[in-house]
């Protein structure tokens, strides 16, 4: 049995003279604010024990980290169907790019660039008005991580609503190729909202439980997804799951992770734990530079990489 506190301990005793390391986003202003010199980290094991160091218990950003819970709910709505619309190969160009979409004929690569987060919003959207979207998904996040007080930082929303011209040309180019159903302000009103959710290291470590758990969460005893939805998941976040450093991050880590320019990253450990680590500044494609350390760390010290201890 390894003592889950001590290795927790002991990365975060390796992070804290390494704080401030990396660039924290500014394209989004209000991202921009946050101090640089933070480092949590919550690790929940599936006997559903959550572990934490540092500052895991502050509420941060989740940003693209958002795109696992839509895409989990729009396979939930509209199963194998999400595919027709979006691919699932690794893009190997930056998250919010719009060369490939072009060659590609406005269907991207992967749920998790940009453009393919919007493609599976507007789906999860169908049927409903954008508020309801946001609902919805709010009160998913929340059944997930057991906890009814996460929230959405509207100030967040707002922020990236104001500035976020490259996401309204994907979207829009998109439309021109009949890859959104919905118009495009109501379709990125919701992902604006989702990117900003704010939760704690610790809410989202237990938030991605189920991935861990083979689709049941173990914290409330539901069944989220199947056994096999959860396993495609979780390729996808080990192929996809951190933009153009997918490979790297596969290669120092192992885990299926998805990170968010919020400086977040939950990664997943099947058959063991989900792991959120948060740090606001981060390397040069854009993955929190001391939560990948800390990741690196972790995989070293349990033995959890997909690939073998
Ligand atoms: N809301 C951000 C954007 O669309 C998410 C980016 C990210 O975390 O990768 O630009």
């Amino acid at each position: 049995m390894q003592d889950i506190q001590a290795i927790v301990d002991s990365i975060y005793d390796s992070m804290l003279p390494r704080l401030g390391e990396g660039k924290v986003a500014d394209y989004i202003p209000e991202l921009a604010k946050v101090d640089p010199n933070q480092f949590g980290i919550a690790i929940t094991t599936v006997d559903g024990t959550t572990y934490t160091a540092g500052n895991a218990l502050v509420p941060f950003s989740i940003q693209s980290i958002s795109k696992v819970f839509m895409l989990t709910l729009a396979l939930g709505k509209a199963g194998e169907t999400v595919w027709n619309r979006v691919g699932r190969e690794p893009s190997g160009s930056s998250f919010n790019s719009i060369v490939q979409l072009e060659h590609e004929h406005g269907i991207p690569r992967n749920p998790f660039v940009n453009a393919g987060a919007i493609v599976v919003t507007d789906i999860v959207l169908s049927g409903h008005q954008p508020r309801e979207a946001i609902g919805e998904l709010l009160r998913f996040v929340r059944y997930l991580a057991d906890d009814d007080t996460i929230s959405i930082d509207d100030t967040v929303a707002k922020s990236e609503q104001a500035t976020g011209f490259r996401n309204f040309a994907l979207a829009n180019f998109m439309r021109s190729f009949g890859n959104l159903h919905h118009p495009v302000e109501y379709t990125l009103g919701v992902y604006f909202h989702q990117c900003a959710l704010s939760m704690t290291c610790a809410q989202l470590s237990r938030a991605g439980l189920f991935l861990a758990n083979r689709g049941r969460n173990p914290l409330t005893g539901h069944t989220v997804v199947s056994d096999r939805r959860a396993r495609r998941i979780n390729a996808l976040m080990l192929t996809c799951g951190h933009y153009d450093g997918s490979g790297d991050f596969a290669y120092h880590v192992g885990l299926p992770g998805k990170s968010g320019v919020g400086g977040g990253i939950m990664a997943v450990a099947p058959g063991n734990a989900s792991i959120a680590v948060w740090s606001p500044g981060l390397n040069k494609v854009g993955n929190s530079a001391l939560g990948s350390q800390a990741l690196e760390l972790l995989a070293t010290k349990t033995g959890w990489s997909v690939f073998g201890a």
